[in-house]
């Protein structure tokens, strides 16, 4: 399937459950408004702005579930009518709601993380050596802390134009909470320094972790390409597996929203090179959070991420 394709039967459905329903703000009137989340890095940093506030906050990602091809249920789009506002990535990660946020009745009460992140991080989203106008930029941007730093104080200053009551606690928490973003950037940093520079080459199932090779100092290589598309180019597999070969990467890792038969497809084509490469035994969070501490938060799941990559490329060489 093709991953930045919009599903027009999806659209259509929308647009006609819109039809046919009213769009007031809290629409149901007794309960507190609604902000809604597509991803859990987003959902993070709302709770984090506004526990404790008469605000309800509602997820649509959750662990397990992948971004890039989630579909609106009739559900979310009646949770979305009587939103306050619905906060997205953007850069289209939301391949299937992207254009209902964007251009949709949906529209007004949309605001996308992209929108903040400074424009000089921005990664080009390549795939096959090509660059989709309609779809130019990587959204895998929360994996750029001091960039994701950015979008959050843009959400911060949207939440408090949207909820001028509790301004005060919001603009306070969200200063907090940028605070241990950059922390956790920091910690990485000396975190990841134990690694020589020869040893630090990411290699998972999808491509999200572009911006994390930019900020640390990695070459990355998936799979998959940027969008998870299921189906694994079988050229891409063989060039990543010589890369393996080449630089004798000890660990390759799964993803928890990536088919594992993808990686280990890619063991099997680096033993054919010669080469064994182990798959890591737990993995990494790319487009979703875990359940439960640490990894159901932001910051927990990519301190996890930190700590396995360091783990599973700091062994010894073989
Ligand atoms: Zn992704």
């Amino acid at each position: 399937m093709d991953r930045r394709r919009v599903s027009l039967l999806g659209l259509g459905l929308v647009t006609s459950l819109l039809a046919a329903g009213c769009s007031g703000d809290d629409a149901d009137g007794g309960g507190h408004p609604l902000v809604i989340a597509t991803t859990g890095h987003i959902h993070d940093a709302l709770v984090n702005l506004t526990e404790g506030l008469p605000i309800e906050l509602r997820l649509l990602c959750g662990p397990g579930v992948d971004p890039h091809s989630y579909a609106a249920t009739t559900g979310d789009v009646s949770d979305m009518q009587r939103a306050r506002a619905i906060v997205y990535n953007g850069f289209h990660l939301e391949a299937q709601l992207g254009e209902i946020l964007e251009q949709g009745p949906m529209s007004g009460r949309s605001w996308a993380m992209a929108s903040a992140f400074p424009v000089s991080r921005v990664l080009d989203w390549v795939e096959d050596g090509e660059i989709d106008p309609g779809a130019p930029h990587d959204p895998h941007i929360w994996n750029h802390l001091a960039g994701w730093s950015e979008s959050v104080e843009g959400l911060v200053s949207h939440m408090a134009t949207l909820f001028p009551e509790h301004a005060e606690v919001i603009v306070d928490r969200g200063a907090t909470y940028v605070d241990e973003i950059r922390a956790a950037d920091a910690w990485a940093r000396e975190a990841l320094s134990v690694l020589p520079v020869e040893r630090r080459v990411l290699v998972s199932g999808h491509d999200a972790f572009n911006y994390f090779a930019v900020a640390y100092d990695f070459d990355t290589h998936a799979v998959l390409g940027v969008g998870n598309d299921p189906e694994a180019d079988i050229r891409t597999m063989q060039e990543i597996a010589q890369i393996c070969a080449d630089k004798k990467v000890p660990v390759i890792f799964l993803e928890s929203i990536t088919d594992p038969k993808v990686t280990q497809a890619l063991e099997e084509a680096c033993r054919g090179r010669g080469w064994t490469t182990a798959i890591a035994d737990e993995p990494l969070y790319s487009d979703d959070l875990g359940e439960g501490a640490p990894v159901d938060t932001y910051l927990g799941a990519f301190r996890t991420n930190v700590e396995r990559i360091v783990s599973g490329l700091g062994g010894d060489a073989r």
